[in-house]
């Protein structure tokens, strides 16, 4: 008997693989539904993967333990699972692939339905509190009971989101087994600033922002950037909070750079600003520059100028207003945490897991799959790539 621990992305596919080998297999949940994160991902349409998957959009203290995983499990085999569980995909913007429904409950559903065909026990509201050794084989405790198994595959997942299940009863269990876990802080998750942004909520613009640790950049994205009552968020900022979160973890002071127009260089930014000076008619700096950038956005940056109309703005008031501009600095002082972000970085040390199998080098017949790990990924459909390859190659080990 192989028991999953947890009925998410990385269990449902690793417990499909082994059962496809012949395995009896059974998967223990905490949770009273099955696949609660995979329900929430893609705004509810589950972004399942990527068209292009690279060694790049994975992380941790190794990220090339991945590559045996998606070379195994790359798109095109991804591609195929879901097909022959009845899933056609549609691609949408950066290569990111849905499912054709665009509803991750149909995800959920065929997974489950093929786990079932296979003869695959779910054993739901059973959440594991301890795995101990006994003879060849584990012991589970689960709701007061002790059942013995062959073997275990952790795929408990990360702390990301405790409302949907999430807890770190796999760092726990890996700690139990002598396994190192590396210090964990929430990714693709909102940041809080220092300044107060209240006047600017809700305003969002299409920039580029870059993380700066002591006045040097450390990362960069481009894209949505929304400015909220505590800070910051939008797929831009998603896309640099891992950098941010790492440096904030190591107490690091912070700041974010953020260019509120990059398709103008400063040059061509100072030559139209002066050009629309021609037209302001003694306009104040706010009203000048709205219709220009967003309402709120001119106030705020405005108040930063001399008390001035438009037209009385010297060459130093513009190359100021430009510097604003290009340059809107914040203070980061935290990620909003696991309570919002969508991953874990961090977690299971994968230097002592076998990057071919995913079974333990402590402990033979102990698998670790998914977020549990050490390994997290960018946003685009990676973070699931992750959980269904990792997953797919442990299920399919497991057997041996
Ligand atoms: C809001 C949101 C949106 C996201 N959108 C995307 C997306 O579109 N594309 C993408 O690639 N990634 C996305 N992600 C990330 C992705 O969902 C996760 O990386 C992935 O689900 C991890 O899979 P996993 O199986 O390792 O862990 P999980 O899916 O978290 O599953 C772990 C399961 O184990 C159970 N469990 C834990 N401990 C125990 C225990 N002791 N006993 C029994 N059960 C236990 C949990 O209840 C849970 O059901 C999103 C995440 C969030 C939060």
């Amino acid at each position: 008997m192989i028991a999953v621990i947890g009925a998410g992305a990385s269990g449902l596919v690793g417990a499909i693989a082994a059962a496809r080998k012949g395995a009896k297999v059974c998967i223990y949940e905490k949770n009273s539904k099955i696949g609660r994160k995979i329900l929430a991902t893609g705004n509810g349409r589950c972004n399942i993967t990527n068209q292009n998957i690279e060694l790049s959009n994975f992380h941790g203290q190794q990220p090339f333990f991945v590559n045996s995983s998606i070379k195994r499990f790359n798109t095109f085999t991804c591609k195929d699972f879901f097909t022959e569980l009845g899933i056609e995909m549609v691609e949408g913007q950066k290569g990111r692939l849905y499912p054709k429904s665009l509803q991750s409950s149909s995800v959920v559903e065929l997974l489950v339905y093929e786990c079932k065909r296979l003869g695959v026990t779910f054993y739901l509201d059973s959440e594991v509190t301890n795995i101990t050794k006994k003879g060849e084989g584990f012991c589970l405790h689960v709701n007061e009971k002790s059942l013995h198994v062959n073997k275990v595959l952790v795929a408990t997942g990360g702390l990301a989101m405790p409302s949907l299940g999430s807890c770190d009863s796999g760092y726990t269990f890996a700690k139990n087994f002598g396994h190192d876990i590396v210090p964990t802080h929430a990714s693709l998750v909102q940041l809080v600033c220092k300044e107060d942004l209240k006047a600017i909520g809700g305003v969002k613009v299409e920039g580029m922002i870059e993380v700066l640790e002591n006045g040097q950049s450390i990362s960069s994205a481009s894209g949505d950037i929304l400015f909220t009552n505590y800070g910051i968020s939008g797929s831009a900022v998603l896309d640099i909070s891992r950098v941010a979160g790492h440096a904030l973890l190591h107490n690091r002071a912070l700041h974010v750079k953020i260019d509120l127009l990059p398709e103008y260089s400063k040059e061509q930014l100072k030559n139209l600003l002066k050009k629309r000076q021609k037209n302001s008619h003694g306009k104040s700096v706010a009203l000048w520059l709205d219709g220009f950038i967003n309402s709120k956005l001119a106030s705020f940056i405005a108040k930063e100028l001399p008390k001035k109309s438009a037209d009385e703005l010297n060459i130093k008031d513009i190359t100021k207003l430009v510097y604003a501009l290009k340059n809107f600095q914040l203070k980061v002082t935290d990620t909003k945490g696991y309570k919002t972000a969508e991953v874990t970085a961090g977690g299971v040390s994968v230097d002592q897991i076998n990057a071919q199998t995913l079974e333990s080098k402590l402990q033979r017949g102990l698998y670790f799959s998914g977020e549990v790990l050490d390994i997290d990924a960018d946003c685009g459909g990676y973070n699931l790539h992750w959980a269904w390859a990792s997953g797919y190659c442990a299920g399919n080990e497991i057997v041996k």
